[in-house]
Order: structure tokens, then sequence, then C-alpha cells
């Protein structure tokens, strides 16, 4: 037996009980006549006490060659502190040891096993078995594994069940590149990896399962913006013989369920936005809606005076920051760099200072009268003390600018409070968009997206008008969950395949096992999937996926702990068939 506790277990009501711990050896304090050792494992510390009047010299002498991160096992007695530790559960107690037995040495760990390390980011991923014992990533690991199994016993008990798909199949397309594993048994063929099992749970669904989710892996070879990982996890999920109501009747459940298992939070019903209202309010598609600041647009009150600057934009739009006038000019021309930046690349911003006696300050005095600063005020909701940014410009560009500066005046007033949770659908995404380069149609979800109904003959005369039937969960300003209600008509497909620019052929060739299967008595179906890592860090109140990963890959797709990605030899290649450039 390697232990009868675990140190983080002893407490006052211990004392005198014979114990066996297991653990590694935090610190050693040395005071010449007494030896204390700080034992660690995943439950807790606990103090460990050689003496020379209580326990032999040899004892003593052993316990002086313990260095950090030592793997060992005491035979001991708990015994009461003299001097108490209120900071620690196990603080009232420690233990006599009677008997020392090193179950492993260890090298000196690179960086200190502490909740505040001395290691930087590199180091501690390279060596993330180490980092995985301090308190802050292990707590993370048992977070996640508990939202997980919040997730699986919800669902389960709604009657939906897990099944695991296939990674070696055929590319099914949300987006982005496919990872692709060379097949040995098929010279010259190969596998994809799953952007999503998207097409295997509507398979599903046509083999009559009718309620399905599955935890799992998903691979998407992009490049890594922050905090994005090629390798994710998602919890996955279909339905059938559901309208999107339903959909989202059945996943508010679930993410209510979460706030309140996980963080203790009751959320009323869930607020709905299209998606055409998000943009205009908030100008994205993942409003942050635990704060105010929405977008006015000013076109109509900002635009009949002689600032060219205004008349020549296609739209003039701001928010009122909350508290605002109070920045000073340094703190405004300091925001307006942050603007300036190639990051955002406004060209400037105007200003208006609501003082507190009801009259205005602005940037652009030469051009208002205080009649035209108080409409904008009174459009954008400001109140005295506020300030009233506004930008102009081509839509959409100016639009994402306005929504970068409304976070960060959110993240500079503290707004962005981790601990409360503000969910909401956003509905009615178009079908389609338009990739402005090639001119080109994707599918802005995927190709399984149905349209609205009614809409299909839209796709011909207007097809950036088209609506569809998917939806977004967002919490906090993150996309948490999206999915759609489906096509499960052959010709609706071929139709919008068709529109997504795949010849016959094609769309035969990569998805005719999907079009063969809605022959067979395809029922309505929907679904969503929602980012677990995403997921997971929010409901934990911080902001990096990587911290909740337990062996996550780096910003150029590396694990650095492995060192994969990796060259295979020659023999390999052979293999596989495959040979590689000489350039
Ligand atoms: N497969 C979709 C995704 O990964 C989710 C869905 O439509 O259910 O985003």
């Amino acid at each position: 037996m390697y232990r009868s506790h675990t140190c983080g277990e002893l407490r006052k009501t211990h004392i005198g009980t014979d114990v066996v711990l297991s653990g590694w050896v935090q610190k050693v304090r040395d005071k010449g006549f007494v030896v204390w050792v700080d034992l660690r494992d995943r439950y807790g510390i606990t103090q460990l006490v050689f003496d020379e009047e209580r326990t032999s010299a040899v004892l003593l002498t052993e316990a002086r060659k313990l260095g950090r991160e030592f793997v060992i096992q005491v035979h001991g007695s708990v015994i009461e502190r003299a001097s108490k530790n209120p900071q620690l559960p196990t603080g009232e107690i420690e233990i006599l040891v009677t008997e020392l037995k090193v179950l492993n040495s260890a090298l000196l760990p690179p960086f200190t096993i502490e909740d505040e390390t001395d290691g930087g980011a590199d180091l501690r991923m390279k060596y993330r078995y180490l980092d995985i014992r301090r308190n802050p990533v292990k707590e993370n690991l048992i977070f996640r594994s508990k939202v997980a199994m919040e997730v699986r016993n919800y669902l389960s008990a709604q009657g939906f069940i897990e099944v695991e798909t296939p990674y070696l199949i055929k590319s099914t397309p949300e987006g982005a590149r496919d990872f692709v594993v060379p097949s040995r048994m098929n010279p010259g063929q190969f596998y994809a990896l799953p952007q999503s099992p998207q097409t295997f749970k509507q398979l599903l669904m046509v083999g009559g399962l009718d309620k399905y989710f599955q935890i799992v892996k998903c691979f998407r070879d992009e490049d890594l913006r922050a905090d994005r990982q090629p390798e994710f996890t998602q919890i996955d999920c279909e339905m059938a013989f559901v309208e999107q109501e339903d959909v989202l009747n059945a996943f508010e459940g679930l993410t209510r369920h979460l706030l309140k298992a996980i963080r203790n939070v009751e959320v009323d019903k869930f607020p709905r936005m299209t998606y055409d209202e998000a943009v205009q309010t908030y100008g994205n598609d993942k409003p942050d809606i635990r704060f105010d600041m929405k977008f006015a647009e000013l076109n109509k009150i900002a635009q009949h005076r002689n600032f060219q600057v205004f008349n020549s934009a296609e739209l003039v739009v701001g928010i009122a920051v909350p508290g605002g006038a109070a920045f000073t000019r340094k703190e405004i021309d300091g925001i307006i760099d942050w603007l300036k930046r190639p990051q955002i690349g406004a060209k400037g911003m105007v200003y208006v200072r609501c003082l507190e006696d009801g009259s205005f300050k602005s940037s652009v005095d030469k051009f208002y009268e205080q009649e035209d600063l108080k409409n904008w005020a009174e459009a954008t909701g400001a109140k005295p003390g506020d300030l009233v940014c506004v930008l102009s410009g081509e839509t959409d560009v100016t639009r994402t600018q306005l929504s970068a500066l409304r976070m960060e005046m959110a993240e500079r007033l503290g707004l962005r409070n981790p601990e409360e949770f503000a969910p909401l659908w956003v509905v009615d995404f178009p079908l389609l968009e338009k990739d402005e380069e090639t001119g080109d149609y994707h599918a802005m979800h995927h190709p399984f997206t149905s349209p609205k109904p009614g809409q299909l003959e839209l796709l011909d005369t207007d097809p950036e008008a088209v609506r569809a039937n998917a939806y977004d969960l967002v919490l906090n300003g993150n996309e948490i969950g999206g999915g759609s209600i489906r096509i499960h008509d052959k010709k609706v497909q071929g139709i919008m395949f068709r529109h997504l620019g795949f010849s016959e052929e094609e769309a035969k060739a990569q998805f005719g096992f999907l079009m063969d299967a809605f022959q067979y008595g395809a029922p309505p179906h929907g679904g969503i999937a929602f980012g677990l890592d995403r997921l997971v860090a929010i409901l934990g109140g911080q902001e990096t996926i990587r911290d909740f990963i337990a062996f996550p890959k780096n910003n150029s797709g590396r694990d650095v702990m492995i060192d994969a990605p990796a060259p295979i030899d020659k023999d390999q290649l052979e293999e596989l068939n495959l040979r590689l450039r000489q350039d």
C-alpha cells in the first residue's frame, strides 16, 4: 500500500493515527536539529517532521538528502503542530515520520512548482507534465473534467446518446483546410481528419438515432490566430424531427444547467437577436451584452454640416462611453493612437465630452452647434459625464473598428466582469458570404445548412439576402456554440452545392454518400456544436483556452514537449508512397 491517506486529507481529528503518505517533495527546511518537508500530491500539502529527539539520527540524515520533486513514501503518526498554518487545510497537523522511502529521485525542475512560478510560457510547455503539478493548471484540468461530466449527465438524462464517429474520414468542409493522413494500404490516397463530425451526425439521424451527442476532437488546419488550437474539442450534437426552436430550447437548457451546476448562476431566458441586428448594434455577430455602449448610426444628424470627413462617409456611427468625459486629453489621444494602429486601422476619431452642466465640448466644435452635439448624445444615449466616440467610413470596416473600440473601452472601464454571464442567441445568419477577392460564395456556416423556408428561389436573384436557419450561442462576447437546421432533401442539397461552385461530379465525389442517404428516408434534423475548450475557459472566468488543455500546441501548431510535427524517415515515406518535393 503506497498510501493510507492523501496529502490533503489529514486534520486535527486524525491526531494519533498512524498513516502512510506518498507524494512529491515540495520543499525541505533544515533547521539543524529538525527538518521539515512539505509533501505534495494532487490533493494538497502535508508537513512532515523529522527531529533529533523523536526520530532516529539515520532518518534525519536521509531527510536532509531529499531534493525538490523527489517522490517519497513515509510512515508516521499524525501529531498536532506547534505553530499552525491557517492558510493550509492540513495546517493544524504534521506527520512525525518513522520510516522514509525514496520511490524515485528527481532532477531539479527547470522552474518552481508553485502557484506563481518563475517559468516562462515556453519552458512550461516543454515540461508540461511539471506544469500540471502546479495548482492553477491542475485545477483547470479538474474543472474541465467537471464541466464535461455535467454535459454528459445532462444530455444523457435528456435522452441523448453518445456515439463515436471516425477520425479517418473524407473532408467535411467547415471553412478551414483539412489535415490529411496518407493511406499505406491505398497508395496515393488520403484520409482527412474531421473538421467536425458534421456529415456523420447527419447520417446518424438518417440512422434513426434521433438525439446524438459526442465530446469529440476536431481538426482544422488554419493559421493560428491568438488562442486557437489546430485540434480542439467540441460538444457535438444533433437531433431529428426538430425545428430551430426545439434545438435552441434544448441547448439553452444545457447551457443554463452548466451555469447553475458549475457557477451557481441562474440566467433567465436567453435573449435573441438577429444577425443583422447584432452587426448593426454591436458591430459584430458575437456581441458582449454585459454592458451597453450600443451603436447609434448618426448619418442623418451628422452629415448636413461642412465636415467633409462625415459627409463623404458611408457610415457615421457612435457609442457613448460611460464616464468617459473624465478622460484627459492625453488619454483620448492615447485612444486615438490605439485606433490608428494597423490592427484596427481607423483614420481618426471624433469625440464629444458631455459635461455635467449639460453642455458639450467636442473635437469638431468648428463644424457643429451645441444642438447637433446634443442630438448625437441623445442618439447614443450619452448622459452628462459620458464621452461620445464617433467613427466614420466604409460600413463594414467602420463597424468592426467601433466594435473593437467598444470592447477596449469596456476593458478599460472594468465592464468585462468574468463573474458575470450574459448569454444570447444570434439567429438568422446569412446563408452565404461572398469572397471579396474571388467573387465566389461560401457557406457562412457550412454547406448542409438549410435556407429559411421560401427563400430557396432568392438564391438565383439575390444570394446575399438569403437567410439561413442558423444560430450561434454567444456568451460574454464569445461564440461558444453554433449550428443549424439542415437540408434533408437531396434536390435542395444539390442546389446548394451548385451555388457553392461544386460541379455535379464534384458534389457526388465528395458528398455522394450523404446525398444517397437522403434518398432513403432522411428525417428533418438539426443540431449544434459547442467549443468545449472556450466554454470551459469562460465558465472558469478566464480567457485563454490553452490553460484548460492538458497538452496544447503553440502558435505555430507545434507541440514543443514531444517535438511534433517532425520529419519521418525515408522508409516510412516510401511505404506511404510519398516523396518530398526537392526545391
Ligand atoms: N459542424 C458545425 C461546426 O462545427 C456545428 C453544427 O452545425 O452542428 O461548427
